[in-house]
């Protein structure tokens, strides 16, 4: 292996050790990055802007920075890759939609500043479902991308680019945004650990809204410490954000560090698997707690009887957000303007031009479901019902609370599906959302990390741990006591069986079979 392959397969919690023992440079780490992406994302095709020379401009000022015996941020210097619904000044940002292509945004959301302020280069935007409404990040205007474990089939979505990047080493970490399971299942289908944290933990300030009462920015990366490394960064109180908890940063990293599950009561969600959960995702789910039980953790059932109505409950009170979110994407304040090809010019007739030619079909079914939902006469049977059932998941939470610490379920029913598979069939892919929606719903945090690799089809199995809102440090010390177990039992990292990009991109390159 070279130099720059090695030091891209660290954790980002290394490179930083690295970078402040004066071992590498920030510049080197960054270039190593950039030139992986130069190397495969022609055919992982994660990322949307690759953000070149910012990139490397910050890189040589945290360098400079550090020569000069400034006190710098732990992350100083480790790059990032953003995903694109994020807004950033001095890049674009599209959500995935051609209504945004080319538009770029005069301020920054609060967590760039954050990382701008602790000064990790920004490696560029990442690509995801139109408006983050997807599992396999297929709903792109921009093209599919494809998963690092097997180019044919999906990174999972909305989140697919960030955690692509990151499993295909093009990015330590990422930022994602996790509405009904986007940063979870992706990272579960790609290797990778993903995070929604709890409700208010991070602000959602120039996040492009999906849907607001469930919408959360969240880590993706390869090991349960980077995350809470990066969760850290970016949580906290912010003004600008309405909803966003006063509470101060819990120590995320800290808690990793002494990951522990001794006495810890954790319960199995009993109604998050079986009917539709893929064997192999459950068998290797089923050895993940014969770990944490030798490890000393207490494993019972739980029943969350109203779990199965999540699924219907979020596929209503989502869209009926995003068809009140999305309504502002009308040609005349953002990005797009059609102009109607025939018939008088007004004001109505060009904002329905635009938003016809400006969105896909995901985003325009989801605003025709949200609007009807919530039309007079509907209102109550549909938006006020599925709230109803949103306090009974909560509920089912709270009870659930009691009697255990933790949660745990698979992350997603099944393994990554092919390309294509289920691109004609919405309800088939709504079902990839099973297991996550109901944190969104109650707004408790949410970890995905790798169980292992399901037995049938070799792709990695996820599995989810959740805990009380506010209790997101329940799950780094639990996630990294369980991941340190596996990482065992697999003699290594689970990314480090992946297959080696940089071969199938030199094929694609020189003509040669995938
Ligand atoms: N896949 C889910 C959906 O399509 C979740 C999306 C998300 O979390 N942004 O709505």
């Amino acid at each position: 292996m070279s130099v720059s392959t090695d030091l891209i397969t660290l954790s980002a919690a290394q490179m930083a050790d690295k970078l402040a023992a004066g071992e590498i440079t920030s510049v080197e780490l960054t270039q190593a990055h950039l030139d992986r992406i130069a190397a495969v994302d022609g055919v992982v095709h994660a990322f949307l802007h690759v953000n070149t020379e910012e990139a490397l401009a910050v890189a040589a000022e945290v360098d400079a920075a550090r020569a000069a015996g400034q006190s710098l941020h732990r992350l100083a210097g480790v790059p990032i890759a953003i995903k694109d619904l994020i807004v950033t000044v001095g890049q674009p940002t599209t959500a995935g939609s051609r209504i945004l292509e080319g538009w770029m945004s005069p301020y920054d959301a609060t967590v760039i500043e954050k990382i701008r302020a602790a000064k990790l280069p920004i490696l560029g935007k990442t690509n995801l479902d139109e408006f983050a409404m997807g599992s396999s990040t297929e709903h792109s205007a921009f093209g599919d991308t494809h998963n690092p474990w097997d180019l044919d089939r999906i990174p999972g979505g909305s989140g697919g680019g960030s955690a692509a990047a990151v499993a295909a080493f093009e990015a330590p970490l990422a930022l994602g945004t996790d509405t009904g399971g986007s940063i979870r299942q992706p990272a579960a289908v790609t290797g990778t650990v993903g995070v929604k944290p709890t409700y208010g933990g991070v602000s959602r300030y120039g996040a492009i809204a999906m849907a607001s009462s469930l919408d959360q920015i969240g880590p993706c990366a390869r090991t349960v410490e980077d995350a809470a490394l990066l969760h850290e960064l970016i949580g906290g109180h912010d003004p600008k954000d309405s909803t966003s908890l006063v509470d101060p940063v819990a120590a995320f990293a800290a808690a990793a560090a002494d990951g522990d599950v001794t006495g810890l009561r954790i319960g199995v969600v009993t109604d998050l698997q079986g009917e539709g959960y893929q064997a192999g995702v459950l068998d290797r789910f089923g050895e993940a707690l014969d770990l944490l039980r030798e490890a000393g953790a207490e494993i019972v059932e739980v029943s969350c009887p109203h779990f199965r109505y999540a699924l219907g409950a979020y596929y209503l009170i989502m869209p009926s957000e995003v068809s009140s979110n999305l309504a502002k994407f009308d040609g005349v304040r953002y990005g797009l303007r059609t102009l109607p090809t025939e018939g008088p010019l007004t004001i109505e007739r060009v904002m329905a031009a635009t938003r016809a030619a400006g969105f896909g079909a995901e985003a325009k079914r989801r605003i025709i479901l949200g609007t009807y939902a919530l039309s007079a006469g509907y209102y109550d049977a549909y938006y006020g019902s599925a709230q109803k059932v949103r306090t009974l998941v909560q509920r089912d939470f709270d009870a659930a609370f009691e009697r255990v610490d933790i949660l745990i379920s698979p992350t997603a029913p099944t393994t990554a599906f092919r390309l294509g598979e289920k691109t004609d069939d919405p309800l088939a892919m709504y079902l990839n959302d099973v297991a996550t929606i109901p944190a969104n719903l109650a707004g408790v945090p949410g970890l995905s990390l790798p169980s292992g690799l399901a037995t049938e089809d070799g792709l990695p199995a996820g599995i989810q741990l959740l805990a009380p809102a506010r209790e997101d440090e329940r799950l780094y010390r639990a996630g990294a006591a369980l991941e340190r177990l596996l990482v065992h039992r697999w003699g290594g990292p689970l990314l480090a069986q992946a297959p080696d990009l940089a071969e199938a991109a030199s094929l694609t390159t020189t003509g040669g079979d995938k």
